[in-house]
């Protein structure tokens, strides 16, 4: 029998602490159930763009996360031979959020904050050690079983929200296609505490920097500064991962006559899917679980906290004003368009660009970028865009 007012969701990452918060805060039951034994040390996304900062200032977010993280109003297009090509200002869209910048502050920092307030609510259930390993629903209630060093166990609840990243399980179970591709070269993400600004003056704490054999995507995080290039398919992990190779690498980007702290360094396989639905049910899929994209320009862990958001105000509205479970399929319309017109192909023409092998093309692209900013019209349409403001308004439009 389900529990009054009650929604489980596995995985304690960006996503589902977020989720969890905000059901909480709504006075929803949650049972909150992640794999491992604490909580990521998760590195991956360290951007967080205006509307998810505006998103989490509702939850009482916002003012922990920029104590921990950098502010960036400026973002820069690079030309790894011509230097810089324009410099843009998030405070143009200064009308459109409260937070016109992007902040940048490593994922693990949020999910941290966030499990620090969670106690704060006794009606959640934070579970380490909790591997969801499958489900049942029928016409009122969804049982999730998980595994826990004490044996298998289950719950039961209204609804069950999937936030388990990118190997899914229940999109597995619930046989939820996930088409898409895997780009054939890793991402390195090579991290320095040097201060890049010594070798580099003018560049910007966030910067695209094209290059047709190695493009870089830099970005300074408050302890570090990042830098994501692609591989070569042909290179072992050891050969990437040689602390002479990741110097040279950095070396490669800001010349210098000292030799560089790596701080960090790790290669992430990159796909590009989108699950065929959003909603079985009474299980909604949202974030890594929904969506996945290259990370360039921030997008991923940033739209999934706008599809977690997006759900929770729906099972607000289901579970506390007796609204119709139509609902949850406009949350599939709204959510699901957005990774496939927006993130995907944003993504992947972000890509496209930093990577350009014909000089004419790359020549009309950057001409295209100047052109940009000397037009405040057109420069505020791009800040719209990067800053995924834009789909969170085309989300909002879909009924
Ligand atoms: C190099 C790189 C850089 C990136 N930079 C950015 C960026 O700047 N901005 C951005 O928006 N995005 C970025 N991303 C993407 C971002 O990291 C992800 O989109 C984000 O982590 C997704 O959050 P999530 O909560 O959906 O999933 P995850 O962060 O993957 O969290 C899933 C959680 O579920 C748990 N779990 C898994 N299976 C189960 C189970 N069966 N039961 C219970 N728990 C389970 C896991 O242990 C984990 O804690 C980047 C990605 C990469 C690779």
């Amino acid at each position: 029998m389900a529990n009054s007012r009650h929604v489980v969701i596995a995985g304690a990452g960006p996503v589902g602490c977020t989720t969890a918060l905000m059901l909480a805060q709504a006075d929803i039951k949650v049972t909150l159930l992640e794999a491992e034994s604490e909580l990521l040390l998760d590195m991956r996304a360290s951007t967080f763009h205006p509307p998810s900062l505006d998103m989490l200032e509702k939850l009482g977010v916002t003012p922990a996360l920029i104590s921990q993280g950098l502010i960036t109003p400026q973002f820069q297009y690079r030309d790894r031979l011509d230097g810089l090509i324009a410099e843009f200002d998030l405070a143009a869209i200064s009308d459109h959020t409260n937070h016109p910048y992007r902040l940048q502050a490593e994922q693990y920092k949020l999910t941290r904050i966030i499990a620090d307030m969670l106690p704060d609510y006794p009606h959640v259930d934070f579970q380490y050690n909790a591997r969801a390993t499958d489900l049942k629903q029928n016409d009122s209630s969804v049982t999730v079983h998980y595994e826990t060093p004490d044996g298998r166990q289950s719950v039961t609840a209204d609804y069950f929200l999937a936030c388990d990243g990118s190997n899914g399980f229940a999109r597995k179970i619930l046989n939820i296609d996930f088409p898409g591709f895997t780009f054939p070269e890793l991402f390195l993400v090579v991290s320095t505490t040097d201060d890049i600004n010594e070798a580099v003056p003018d560049m910007c704490p966030v910067a695209y920097i094209m290059d047709p054999e190695e493009w870089v995507a830099v970005i300074r995080a408050p302890e570090m500064w990042r830098f994501m290039i692609p591989t070569k398919p042909d290179m072992s992990d050891e050969e990437i991962l040689d602390l002479d190779f990741l110097e040279s690498r950095i070396q490669g980007i800001a010349p210098s006559d000292k030799k560089y702290t790596i701080s960090h360094s790790t290669l992430y396989p990159v796909n590009q899917r989108v699950a065929e639905t959003y909603r079985k049910g009474r299980v909604l899929l949202a974030g890594d679980s929904a969506h996945l994209n290259n990370p360039l320009g921030g997008m991923g862990m940033n739209g999934g906290l706008h599809d977690g958001v997006n759900a929770a105000e729906k099972l607000i509205q289901i579970l506390n004003h007796g609204a119709s479970e139509d609902l949850l399929d406009l949350y599939d319309r709204q959510r699901r368009p957005i990774a496939v017109e927006y993130v995907q192909a944003q993504s992947i023409r972000n890509k496209k660009n930093l990577e350009e092998k014909d000089p004419a093309v790359r020549k009309q692209r950057q001409d295209e970028i100047r052109a940009t900013l000397d037009d405040p019209q057109k420069s505020l349409e791009l800040m719209m865009q990067v800053s995924m403001i834009n789909s969170i308004n085309k989300s909002k439009a879909i009924q």
